[in-house]
């Protein structure tokens, strides 16, 4: 499973890469540094000692007793990304991403951000491994999301607004990806999650590989046995992919990727890709879509802001495509549900993406038996939520 994807970046039918030429070029370039880096030991050591010494890895997985009882049925476990440097698992690939570029002698990387949180996660890792860090982001965005400006400031970052169209993520994505094309030469474009072209979706599910790597180790430890079920939400599903890589040989761990169901099943109400989408191909590379009538990227919306993607990792398109993966959706008010609950009942309060998981993985616990186990990646802690969720819906029962 794990020799996917081929060497031209195709899962199955999905992925690839589809860009200008000069781009193309580079990122061919980029590929194949990729590929001797990805098994050689000084880098793989210097990525494990930054882990270590700088995130706080291993993160621990915790037995859930609260929510297990709460429900009366499987033992409820989670891996626990919120405990990850800066708060999510994000840190993960923007590391190994910065430390490519560094190998690549590049002294530069730049991306794009929506609600801040991968610029954030970019600007900390460039600002520890020393090189410059160039944030898009939409004007609309910088507006609302103003604790996540002033962060990835004081981390050096350099945040340039984007003031064409929208004015939020997809203008910033091609802001991010015209200076890039101008600027390669010295910089690295380093992606939000296991999504883009060859090779970023292969890149970035290695580099969060090490999720799934620990907690099997740590479950086995904890419960005696491996997981029967793996939950975890999907955004563009860099959390996801980076948990399930682990267990997708193995025929007796069902796996779950949730997918927001936002407000309701018309386009526009959710962002659930794979269970309302389409092929198709956007910001280079080809996965499911939400599209209108006209083929036009639909409009997006979920609770969780970081889950508000109109396209999808091409192994998850794939993985859906083959059946390895179930996916489902869970809505708003199961996420707003969850997020108090686990709050409450084991003292952890989850991002609302990760609230996502928590919601499916709650109702699924109650159809196993006790004896039985479930895995949730907890991508995030909800410290950034809090104040919209209080002001909106308040403190909960
Ligand atoms: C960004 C984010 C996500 C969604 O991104 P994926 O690439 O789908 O993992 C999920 N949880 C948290 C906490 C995030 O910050």
């Amino acid at each position: 499973m794990n020799t996917l994807p081929d060497e031209n970046g195709y899962f199955g039918s999905y992925g690839g890469s589809y860009l200008p030429p000069v781009l193309e070029e580079e990122l061919a370039k980029v590929a194949a540094a990729y590929m001797e880096v990805r098994n050689d030991p000084v880098f793989l050591m210097e990525m494990e000692e930054i882990q270590k010494n700088y995130q706080g890895r291993p993160t621990p997985v915790t037995h859930l007793h609260g929510l297990t009882a709460l429900q009366g049925g499987a033992q409820i476990y989670c891996k626990r990304e919120d405990l990850n440097h800066t708060g999510a698992h994000k840190l993960n690939h923007c590391v190994g991403e910065v430390l490519l570029a560094k190998r690549l002698g590049k002294t530069k990387v730049i991306a794009e951000t929506g609600a801040g949180q991968h610029g954030v996660a970019l600007a900390t890792a460039a600002a520890y491994l020393g090189v410059e860090c160039e944030i898009h982001m939409g004007e609309v965005d910088i507006a609302k999301e103003h604790p996540n400006v002033i962060r990835m400031q004081l981390l050096g970052a350099n945040v340039v607004p984007v003031t064409f169209g929208q004015k939020t993520l997809k203008e910033a994505v091609d802001s991010a990806f015209e200076t890039y094309a101008r600027d390669y030469e010295t910089t690295l474009y380093c992606i939000g999650s296991a999504v883009g072209p060859h090779p970023f979706p292969m890149m970035v599910r290695d580099f969060q590989t090490v999720v799934g790597l620990e907690a099997r180790q740590q479950i086995q430890e904890q419960a005696f046995r491996q997981p029967d079920a793996v939950v975890a939400c999907v955004g563009g599903g860099s959390n996801a992919i980076g948990i399930f890589s682990a267990f997708l040989d193995d025929d007796n761990v069902a796996l779950y990727g949730v997918e927001p169901g936002g407000r309701g099943s018309a386009l526009g109400d959710h962002a659930a890709t794979i269970t309302h989408g389409s092929d198709g191909v956007i910001h280079g590379f080809n996965t499911l879509l939400l599209t209108d009538e006209d083929g036009e990227i639909a409009p997006v919306y979920c609770l969780a802001s970081g889950l508000d993607y109109p396209g999808v990792g091409p192994q998850h398109a794939y993985l859906h495509s083959i059946g390895r993966v179930n996916y489902v959706v869970a809505n708003d008010s199961e996420a707003l549900e969850a997020f108090y609950t686990l709050s409450k009942s084991d003292g952890i309060i989850p991002a609302l993406e990760s609230a996502h998981a928590v919601a499916y993985a709650m109702k699924l616990a109650k159809t196993m038996d006790p004896d039985k186990v479930i895995l949730i990646n907890l991508s995030g802690r909800g410290d950034k939520d809090i104040d919209y969720v209080v002001e909106t819906f308040g403190l909960g029962e």
